[in-house]
């Protein structure tokens, strides 16, 4: 058997229609097959590779750290510190109220360590999410996703959910007093990248603070510079109470974190109801990746090159089957007539080297999300041959 039919035989499928890219080798923008293929990677491992894979910084960070330890003990007990160093670094990102750090593996992790925390603080137990909004895949993540056919298989989910459509101002008053946390993603991701207003974020800012409802941002996607600020809710001129974040953030290494302030997170210490456990939350080598990462961002400037290539991939990507494309920097979807259309596309882009894909909840718009250190002419390069696969369906 080869290595294409070992996968289908013997790894569990997620998707009728997998890409089935075989990669030997992967560095910076591109994707190495095992028979001579090279190809752009548009879409960054789902927003992952931001600084590109294989980062020389983030390999050295690894290495370095291979070299003393790897698992020590449950998260939060020993000093260790990729995680103490990282917790410092990612807090000097934030605002001053944002400086208390939680390391885990994974965004979905992250928000059930966000809507766990968000519970435990106010004593509450509602939480209002958006419609056709992502926040994983966990039990507790996926409650609070927007999406009824993914949910309808796996009730009962948690309760006390309720879902309300994002950007939309009307749904502030179903802020009450009795809702623990607004879970909300600051750009929609897999929605096909919806982008709500400055004024809107605001006002949910501020019915926050009279409900005493606390604010979950989720930047597992948008955050790590994808949106031209080092975080999406930048753009916005708002803080959220808890912060949730993943992705990005190791550089291609498996880490996640909710981040709040001390006082918040507290709570999640008291005896002898801990709050959050996990075994590998925060894992040594992750930690010394992301602290590159953050690292390499900084020094790159990579953020602020963001919009300047996003705004030649829009002024590149003109095509009479192009619809229209939405986008907040480098997190962009590219619409289409229908999935059947963008299908044929994605597939000849694939073959003409150039890799893109679709979103879970919006599958006639192209994800577009390189990696930021792509270059100008390899955007020219890229567009080219999407504009080749449009021109040839
Ligand atoms: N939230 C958002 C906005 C996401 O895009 C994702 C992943 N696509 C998640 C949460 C879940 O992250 P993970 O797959 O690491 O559990």
């Amino acid at each position: 058997m080869n290595n294409r039919q070992i996968f289908l035989s013997h790894l569990a499928q997620t998707t009728d229609f997998p890409l089935m890219i075989e990669v030997e080798k992967a560095e910076g923008i591109y994707l190495f097959g095992p028979n001579g293929e090279k190809y752009i990677d548009l879409i960054s491992g789902i927003g992952v590779s931001n600084v590109g894979h294989r980062h020389p910084k983030v390999i050295q960070a690894i290495q370095t750290q291979l070299n003393k330890y790897l698992h020590l003990m449950v998260y939060g007990e020993y000093v260790q510190t990729p995680q103490t160093l990282l917790a410092k670094a990612l807090a000097e990102t934030l605002p001053p109220q944002l400086d208390n750090v939680y390391l885990v593996n994974s965004g979905s992790e992250a928000v059930e360590g966000a809507l766990k925390l968000a519970k435990r603080f106010t004593n509450r137990r509602e939480i209002l999410s958006c419609v056709n909004a992502y926040h994983g895949s966990s039990h507790g993540s996926l409650s609070v996703g927007g999406n009824e056919v993914f949910k309808r298989a796996y009730r009962p989910l948690l309760p006390g959910i309720k879902n309300t459509v994002y950007g939309a101002y009307s749904n502030l008053s179903q802020i009450t007093t009795d809702t623990a946390a607004v879970i909300i993603e600051t750009i929609q991701g897999e929605a096909g990248i919806r982008v709500a207003c400055r004024e809107y974020f605001q006002a949910l800012r501020k019915r926050c603070d009279e409900t005493g409802t606390l604010l979950i941002l989720d930047e597992i996607q948008a955050g790590f510079g994808r949106t031209g600020k080092f975080w999406a809710f930048e753009h916005f001129e708002i803080v959220p109470d808890i912060l949730v974040c993943a992705k990005g953030m190791g550089g291609g290494m498996p880490i996640g974190a909710f981040i709040s302030n001390k006082e918040v997170m507290g709570v999640f210490k008291n005896n002898p109801i801990l709050g959050h456990i996990t075994t590998f939350g925060g894992h040594p080598v992750s930690a010394a990746a992301s602290l590159a990462t953050i690292q390499v961002l900084k020094e790159e400037k990579l953020i602020d090159q963001v919009e300047q290539k996003a705004n030649l991939i829009k002024s590149l990507l003109v095509h009479p089957k192009i619809k229209s494309i939405r986008n907040k920097g480098l997190m962009m979807a590219v619409e289409f007539e229908s999935f059947e259309v963008l299908k044929k596309i994605i597939d000849r882009a694939i073959e003409l080297g150039v890799i893109t894909d679709w979103f879970l909840f919006c599958d006639d718009s192209m994800r577009i999300a390189p990696p930021l250190v792509i270059t100008e002419d390899e955007i020219k390069t890229a567009c080219r041959l999407i504009l080749q696969a449009i021109e040839e369906n």
